[in-house]
């Protein structure tokens, strides 16, 4: 009993955490006990860790840490590749080992073993396309077509921008990616699992590799469970418990509290197996809502960051604003500030980037959500044949080569 109770509390929290991880930042959540939390957790823990890094390491050991972390997690280090290609093969062999050794069940033919290969390969597969596809690098040769994509909106990005290392105007929606070395076409993020920049040509495969990590876990976390219920409650049949309350002899299969203790600890591996891919399954499916939520709302993740830079200091001035007008009303200059009011409905319109706050303009490149999947998964097909026209220059992008439009 205790066991399970300590297992839903590890769950319940860790789905907590990760909420607030993701979207605590929000905006809705500005002055919230939930925005506060986010805050302690990102930045403030930050900060602190840097502090307690620099008393006991001093300035020396600082710089080698952050030198450290920028060419892991910044950098194009392949090390969260190698990690993720590990996890999957010693995930695998460990199923293989401990789960699909009790196949078949009644619930579970043995072709699930054939099926489960089938969705690793496709994760592999998906994988290995998203570290190999182009971002949608801007050339010299598709710079025009680019350029003529997407129309400036003068919020999250302006006309007369230059990118001072490629040295031209910035198409709509691009951005010049610090780590790749170049400008990519409705640039979103830089992933370094897949060690590369996000862009609007291989969105689609990131996404992919994403949905099928989901269909894994879940698959594999499902059937893990089937096979899990299936031999405890066959084995557990014959063994004997006593129960407190009475003192008789009872099977540890005709109470389920009892029977899950017995379970965990009589195969921890594949119970644990089954809480990773759970935990995993949760973490990745946060991750590719959020993202869907943005391609739905016609933003990029980077459009998404600068909208709430933008939010929260528009938010500021109209608290000042307001302040102001009651001081002037009340003839003084000490008026209580009051607690920003949030709402289930404002938090919906902030994750699609459409809350309508005073003063802030509308995001242009929302077209529906439709139209805005279409045209998230679908790039333009030049986009395509020009990089396949120009693979060379493709293969430029990371020695550094730059040609001045
Ligand atoms: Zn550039």
């Amino acid at each position: 009993m205790v066991t399970f109770e300590l297992l839903g509390l590890y769950i319940a929290f860790g789905g907590s955490v990760i909420f607030v991880l993701l979207f605590g930042g929000l905006p809705a959540f500005h002055g919230t006990l939930l925005g506060t939390v986010h805050w302690h957790l990102t930045e403030g823990l930050s900060k602190a860790s840097w502090t307690a890094l620099r008393r006991t390491a001093g300035a020396q050991g600082t710089s080698c840490c952050e030198a450290f972390i920028a060419r892991q997690c910044g950098g194009t280090s392949p090390v969260l590749q190698v990690l993720y290609t590990l996890l999957l093969a010693g995930g695998w062999f460990l199923y293989c080992r401990e789960l699909f050794c009790f196949l078949p069940q009644p619930h579970a033919p043995i072709w699930h073993q054939y099926t489960g290969a089938a969705v690793l390969g496709a994760c592999l597969a998906a994988f290995v396309k998203a570290c190999l596809s182009d971002p949608g690098i801007i050339t010299p040769e598709n710079y025009a077509k680019h350029a003529a994509l997407y129309a400036h909106d003068e919020v999250v990005g302006q006309e007369n921008q230059q990118c001072l290392v490629c040295m031209w105007k910035r198409p709509a929606r691009s951005k010049h990616c610090s780590i790749t070395g170049r400008c990519v076409a409705r640039y979103d993020h830089y992933c370094p699992w897949v060690g590369r920049t996000i862009g609007i040509l291989n969105l689609r495969w990131f996404m992919l590799f994403l949905l099928l990590n989901i269909l894994l876990c879940s698959y594999g976390a499902g059937l893990g469970v089937v096979l899990m219920r299936s031999v405890a409650g066959q084995r557990a049949q014959h063994v004997m418990f006593r129960e407190q309350a009475t003192g008789r002899l009872l099977p540890v299969s005709s109470q389920p509290w009892v029977l899950l203790q017995w379970t965990v600890q009589k195969y921890p591996v594949p119970v644990a197996l089954v809480i990773f891919l759970t935990v995993a399954l949760v973490l990745v499916s946060a991750f590719f809502m959020y993202h869907l939520v943005l391609i739905l709302s016609g933003m990029t993740s980077y459009e998404s960051y600068k909208w709430t830079m933008m939010y929260k200091m528009r938010a500021v001035e109209e608290e000042a604003e307001q302040i102001a007008k009651a001081a002037a009303a009340l003839g003084t200059t000490d008026v209580p500030c009051e607690e920003p009011a949030w709402s289930a409905t404002g938090v919906w319109r902030a994750l699609r980037g459409s809350r309508k706050v005073q003063g802030m303009p509308a995001n242009i490149y929302d077209r529906g959500p439709l139209r805005n999947l279409q045209d998230a998964l679908a790039p333009p097909a030049w986009a395509s044949q020009a990089l396949m026209a120009s693979g060379s220059e493709a293969k430029q992008s990371n020695t550094g080569s730059k040609k001045a439009i």
